[in-house]
């Protein structure tokens, strides 16, 4: 087993040469490209075709680089050629979506695209991404300001994103009397010992008063700018613009919040009941919404982790087993946290070659074997998607967690069967606290962001009304679930999701993908193998259609709430398991 990735398969190093020469070619590339869509061609049919074959030559060629350069960075955050390659690689990415918008006005200039897709076998593989590119040049920035806006948008959004991760990476708490990175600090909220955790709440919560001002700033800006690329791109709001991008329609986001906010008071009991096991008596502080319960201090070495994931999902799907087995042999994975290497975990495909490489920071917990499920289960989707053309192979938002979480709740379902009862409690519990993040957390995310947006049309919000608004949202989400003295004012500061530029409301997509998993996996428990193929054929078609249509080929009807419902359900049951377990 290896438990560094290797990362020779791209190239042979950051010094390699050919890294150097495919870097500096990749400018031309792009140009060839622009000048093979701008150039009159008699043959309309015979012109899209050249385009589709040279933009899927164009991602293979480009795979390597941005992955050898993202990989690298991300276990070694210095790394001076990495970092040097980093502007170039924007700039291709920005010269890259000009690109495609052109494209997008090309095909939507063609009065007889229809019959072109249909008459050209490679075109008609690729029918839906082909058609999707025409329909999107009704909703792109004039062409006469799209660079300009790309290019402010550097120096804009994207300078003050980029603000806002500086902010966070600098910042530290005082904890006991130590200046102590905040990431560690946030950590605490698992430690066994109730006074650690409540002492880094404390710590946390008074850390974001130094960078509140500056990140105040930094988030108005980035939705204000988000309100006006919607605008400039012909959407009504910044919500609609989001929808289309992950081509999802209101309805179906609408049902699945209805059956989220009727499920409230039954996820509520599971708050209440961990309160009243960890003898609190006003709802759960927020400190406590993540402390461990019952015998939770067994850990797992690399290769037990292995064994176990091998095990479990050998006997869900082989294919999937085969495929973990070679991640942890041949150096797919990066195991351990490092010097330079960033936090969290991820995953991350490359289509020519059929691999994935996923990070993690792996220290031994049930947690840590449930990231790997959860990142190998990315690494599955990956696998899966190659069975499709590469132009269909990107999945949108709320699909993209779909894979990894149906991962997670096999491992817990299946560990939760051979488990004692006491195992049984701290097995609820860590899926409990995931899955209530899923859907309770989430919603008041989505409902935060939903008013800050709003007001921008009116006027910036100050720190205070950002503070009073965050925790409006989680009353209207946690109710009385949470202790109402012990909240967090201050989440809006502490998650980077609200200051991305490309993905906004990047909150509903995660309650989305783990409703959906946990749909999929009452299937599998109803109909057993059979269900094997069906899924992992839904897992190649994600990129390649409307969410609506995907989830319909499977019987799965996500626009009315009544699928949302089953699914909100059965962690409803947990929950009132979990407080049956507590007495
Ligand atoms: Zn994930």
């Amino acid at each position: 087993m290896k438990t560094n990735w290797d990362l020779s398969v791209f190239y042979k190093g950051m010094d390699d040469p050919a890294f150097a020469a495919d870097l500096q070619a990749l400018p031309g590339r792009i140009d060839a490209l622009t000048a093979l869509i701008d150039a009159p061609q008699a043959d309309d049919g015979k012109k899209v075709r050249e385009i589709v074959e040279e933009l899927e030559r164009l991602s293979v060629f480009c795979e390597p680089l941005y992955m050898m350069v993202m990989l690298t960075l991300s276990t070694d955050a210095q790394q001076p050629q990495a970092d040097a390659a980093q502007t170039p690689l924007n700039r291709a990415s920005m010269a890259m979506a000009q690109a495609e918008s052109r494209f997008s006005r090309y095909l939507a200039s063609l009065p007889d695209l229809d019959a072109i897709i249909e008459g050209d076998e490679v075109l008609r593989a690729r029918g839906f991404v082909l058609r999707e590119y025409a329909q999107k040049a009704r909703h792109q920035i004039d062409p006469v300001l799209e660079g300009p806006v790309l290019k402010m948008q550097l120096s804009g959004g994207k300078a003050l994103s980029e603000l806002r991760g500086k902010l966070e990476a600098t910042l530290t708490a005082c904890y006991r009397g130590e200046e102590t990175p905040l990431a560690t600090v946030r950590g605490m909220a698992y430690d066994a010992d109730a006074c650690v955790r409540r002492d880094a709440y404390e710590a946390e919560i008074a850390c974001y008063k130094k960078v509140e001002l500056p990140m105040s700033v930094c988030l108005n800006s980035i939705k204000a700018e988000a309100c006006t690329i919607a605008g400039l791109k012909g959407y009504k709001d910044v919500l609609d613009m989001t929808l289309s991008e992950s081509r999802l329609t209101k309805q179906t986001l609408d049902a699945m919040w209805t059956a989220i906010r009727e499920a409230l008071p039954d996820l509520r009991a599971y708050f209440k009941a961990k309160a009243k096991l960890l003898g609190h008596k006003n709802g759960l502080p927020f400190y406590d919404l993540f402390a461990p319960v019952g015998e939770s201090t067994r850990t797992y070495t690399i290769e037990e982790a292995r064994d176990i994931l091998l095990d479990v999902f050998g006997r869900f799907c082989p294919e999937m087993a085969q495929m973990m087995e070679t991640a942890f042999d041949e150096g797919w994975i990066d195991v351990y946290p490092k010097v330079g290497k960033r936090g969290g975990a991820f995953c991350a495909g490359c289509y020519d070659k059929n691999i994935s490489r996923v990070m993690t920071n792996f220290t031994g917990s049930l947690s840590d074997v449930s990231t790997l499920a959860h990142e190998l289960g990315h690494a599955f989707n990956n696998r899966m998607m190659t069975r499709m053309p590469l132009l269909m192979t990107e999945p949108p938002m709320p699909l993209a967690e779909t894979a990894s979480t149906f991962n997670e709740t096999v491992l817990s379902a299946q560990m939760r069967k051979t488990a004692s009862r006491e195992e049984e409690l701290m097995l609820l519990d860590a899926s409990l606290t995931e899955n209530t993040q899923v859907v309770v957390d989430i919603y008041s995310r989505f409902l935060f962001e939903q008013k800050v947006v709003d007001a921008q049309a009116d006027h910036a919000l100050s720190v205070e009304e950002l503070k009073q608004t965050m925790l409006w949202a989680q009353e209207m989400s946690y109710g009385d679930g949470l202790d109402p003295e012990v909240r967090h004012p201050y989440m809006w500061a502490c998650k980077s999701h609200y200051y991305s530029t490309g993905r906004h409301f990047y909150n509903f997509p995660y309650a989305f993908g783990g409703l959906f998993a946990r749909g999929l996996y009452a299937r599998y428990e109803q109909e057993g193998e059979a269900f094997v193929p069906v899924y992992c054929d839904l897992l190649s078609r994600f990129g390649s259609d409307t969410i609506e249509n995907i989830t319909a080929s499977v019987g799965i009807d996500v626009t009315t709430p009544d699928f949302w419902r089953q699914a909100v359900g059965s962690i409803a049951e947990e929950a009132r398991r979990f407080a049956q377990l507590v007495g």
